[in-house]
Formats: C-alpha cells, sequence, structure tokens
C-alpha cells in the first residue's frame, strides 16, 4: 500500500507572529518556515507504516510557492520515498483554501491510488481544520479525524481518536483518511546522510492546470489584527483585598 502525506509550509511555531501595519495579513518577511507540525507527526507514523511492513511506499506532497520545496527535502530526509510538489502561488501570502487543496489532493490520490491518507489535524498558519474532512468528501472514503494512534491490519485501520473527555476507538476500511493529533508520536531527526540521500530521491513538480483544478479562492480576509494585549496584574496584600475587588470591581462574586 502506498500512503500519501500532505504537508504545509507554514510560519514556524517558535516564531512569535507580526502582523502587517495595514492589517491585510501576517508578516512574513524574513520569517522561518517549517513544516506544520502536525504533518510532521503524519510523516513519522507513515515511515513507521512502512517500516513495520505495513506500507511499500510513502509519498509526500504539498501545495503552494516553490520553497515549499524544503519541506518537502525534509519529509524525504526522515524517510519519504517520493516527492510531489503542485506550485500553486508564487506570493507566500497566498494561503491555498482547503477546498481547493482537497481537490488537487483528490486529484493526486486519483493518480497515485494511496492506500491510506495521513494528514494533519490542522494547519498552524489558518488554523482551518477542514482539508481533511473536505478531502473525504470529495473521495468517498471513511475518515478519522483528531487521530492519536494508528494501528493497520491488512485493509482495515484502527485509529484511537481523542474526544471531548476521553478517547474513541473507531475502524474503517481502507482507502481512508487520517488526520492526525499531537499525542500520536514523537517525530524523528534526519541524520546527516539521510539529508544527502534525500537529494537524490524522485521530486517531481506539477501544477493545478496539469490536473485541471481551479484553485482561486472564495474567501476575501477583511482584515487581521493582533490579539489585545493583557493588562498588567496587581498583588493584593490579603485576601480580603482580593475579595474585595472581585466583588465590587470585577464583580465576578
Ligand atoms: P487545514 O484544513 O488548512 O487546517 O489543514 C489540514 C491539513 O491539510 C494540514 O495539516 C495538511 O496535512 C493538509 N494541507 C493543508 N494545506 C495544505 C497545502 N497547501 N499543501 C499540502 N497539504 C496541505
Amino acid at each position: 500500500m502506498k500512503v500519501l502525506v500532505p504537508v504545509k509550509r507554514v510560519i514556524d511555531y517558535n516564531v512569535k507572529v507580526r502582523v502587517q501595519t495595514d492589517g491585510s495579513g501576517v508578516d512574513l518577511a524574513n520569517v522561518k518556515m517549517s513544516m506544520n507540525p502536525f504533518d510532521e507527526i503524519a510523516v513519522e507514523e507513515a515511515i513507521r507504516l512502512r517500516e513495520a511492513g505495513k506500507a511499500e511506499e510513502v509519498i509526500a506532497v504539498s501545495i503552494g510557492v516553490p520553497k515549499a520545496q524544503q519541506i518537502l527535502r525534509a519529509a524525504l530526509a526522515v524517510g519519504a520515498d517520493r516527492a510531489i510538489l503542485i506550485h500553486a502561488a508564487d506570493d507566500p501570502h497566498v494561503d491555498i483554501e482547503p477546498l481547493a487543496v482537497a481537490k488537487l489532493l483528490k486529484a493526486v490520490v486519483d493518480e497515485e491510488q494511496p492506500g491510506l491518507v495521513l494528514m494533519g489535524k490542522q494547519a498552524i498558519d489558518n488554523d482551518m481544520n477542514a482539508t481533511g474532512q473536505m478531502l473525504a468528501a470529495l473521495l468517498g472514503y471513511p475518515q478519522a479525524t483528531f487521530s492519536s494512534e494508528l494501528n493497520v491490519e491488512g485493509n482495515e485501520a484502527i485509529a484511537v481518536r481523542e474526544v471531548d473527555g476521553g478517547l474513541q476507538v473507531i475502524k474503517m476500511q481502507l482507502p481512508g483518511i487520517v488526520t492526525v493529533d499531537l499525542r500520536m508520536n514523537e517525530p524523528r531527526y534526519p541524520s546527516l546522510p539521510s539529508i544527502q540521500k534525500a537529494k537524490r530521491k524522485p521530486f517531481e513538480t506539477r501544477t493545478p492546470e496539469d490536473y485541471g483544478v481551479d484553485i482561486s479562492n472564495r474567501l476575501e480576509i477583511i482584515k487581521t489584527v493582533e490579539p489585545p494585549t493583557r493588562k498588567a496584574g496587581e498583588i493584593l496584600p490579603t485576601v480580603g483585598d482580593l475579595v474585595d475587588k472581585l466583588q465590587n470591581e470585577a464583580e465576578v462574586i
């Protein structure tokens, strides 16, 4: 079975995001970009499936600007076998919306016929949490969203899902979609030789036109604002003062 892993290039999770002064979006000048952290987990899980003999090939795919090549190389360096870059934008501020991404991924699935699509539950830049679900709908495939554990046996997958107040275990027939949560695994680091080896792995570049997919956006971002700054705290001398403030100033008790 092939495993397809869609990976998105996003602002590195350690970066303190700044909003552009005109409020049109996030400032990306000189900002470190990395693979979406949930997608790193999906890549790791796909590689573990191949190492366990449950998958034959791991294909990483990214949709975006040519520099998304870097995160595909990172996926190859930790063990993915092949990469596909769909060159869909030149301006890094252009975010391809989940429906367009899902349509492109459907086209890749139609071509590659993977048994499993393992992807992040959400991209940390736009927090959409929509692409996996849309892809499952477009393909008519079963989906296990927010999965924290995955077992593949033959043409069945058993996933443990993180739901409110507990865990849910579900079984689905493959081919299917699994979107991964933080606790599924700890991604490995690439070794120096594997970074070198990754440069020789198959790497294909395509365009949305190759797949006949219209990627025009359907949403307009009206404005982006920074979160309000928190007011400084106050140290009170006694519990009585605290109760007084809660009663008479904050009026919460
Ligand atoms: P989202 O629905 O935007 O929160 O993204 C959920 C998941 O869809 C991500 O974790 C990725 O696995 C995948 N995805 C979203 N956008 C892209 C993209 N431009 N290229 C590749 N995969 C993507």
